[in-house]
């Protein structure tokens, strides 16, 4: 079969699992509490290598304190730290917040930007965070959020032969159609939550299963 041929194929088959995964997932909405971007930038912050739910824990004690850019660059450090602490890699996740605060403070009128551009010279953001915050807080899909999950199932899927973020996202971004970017990435992280699991992926119960070319390797069919 032709590149052409096999981008074609790969391309109708990712539409399928779309389709299946919005039936499957009727809603995707974001699971981080917020009030407006500027929080809903902190949570995103807050959420790396933690939980939603314990973020989400956190961040009413914290938006209660420290509600927007201005109190947030100012804040003290100690109690920031102290109000994020369960969060895990606190000390970084307040130095980067305040840091950020600061700069929306000095260059963007204390309001997030609107450009992934503008929001990656943010200290602590990447281009995971800024695809959550542009697509929740402005609705603009500017990427494919790719975190652990999105990385896995993209991967087992077939539709990325990648392991690095940025080339797995520029691959689902050639993919997928762009209005879906951002909800792929939330149905993604559903389904491999509750199926394709790292280590005991649940092929027999997926409804992939007959489009996924993982379904059929031996570690799969040894653990369901
Ligand atoms: S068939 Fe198995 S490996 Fe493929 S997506 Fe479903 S659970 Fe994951």
């Amino acid at each position: 079969m032709s590149i052409t041929r096999k981008w074609a194929a790969k391309k109708q088959r990712a539409l399928e699992i779309l389709v299946r995964l919005k039936k499957l997932y009727l809603d995707a909405p974001c699971t981080l509490n917020y009030a407006t971007p500027v929080q809903l930038l902190v949570a995103t912050i807050l959420s790396a290598q933690c939980t939603d739910e314990r973020v989400n824990l956190v961040t009413p004690e914290l938006f209660r304190r420290f509600p927007d850019a201005v109190a947030l660059a100012n804040a003290d450090l100690a109690e920031l730290e102290a109000l994020i602490r369960s969060t895990g890699f606190f000390r970084n996740k307040a130095k980067n917040i305040q840091a950020a605060c600061t700069l929306l403070v000095k260059e963007f009128n204390g309001e997030v930007p609107r450009s992934m551009e503008q929001l990656l010279k943010l200290p602590g953001v990447a281009r995971k965070t800024a695809n959550v915050v542009l697509a929740h807080a402005y609705n603009i899909n500017a990427g494919v959020t790719v975190d652990t999950h999105v990385k896995r199932l993209s991967y087992r899927l077939g539709l990325t032969d990648y392991e690095d973020p940025i080339r797995i996202e520029r691959d689902l971004m050639r993919l997928l159609p762009q209005p879906d970017w951002e909800n792929w990435s939330i149905r993604l992280v559903y389904h491999g939550r509750a199926i394709c699991k790292a280590k005991n992926p649940l092929c027999g119960a997926c409804v992939l299963a007959d489009l996924c070319p993982s379904a059929a390797l031996p570690i799969i069919e040894g653990n369901n």
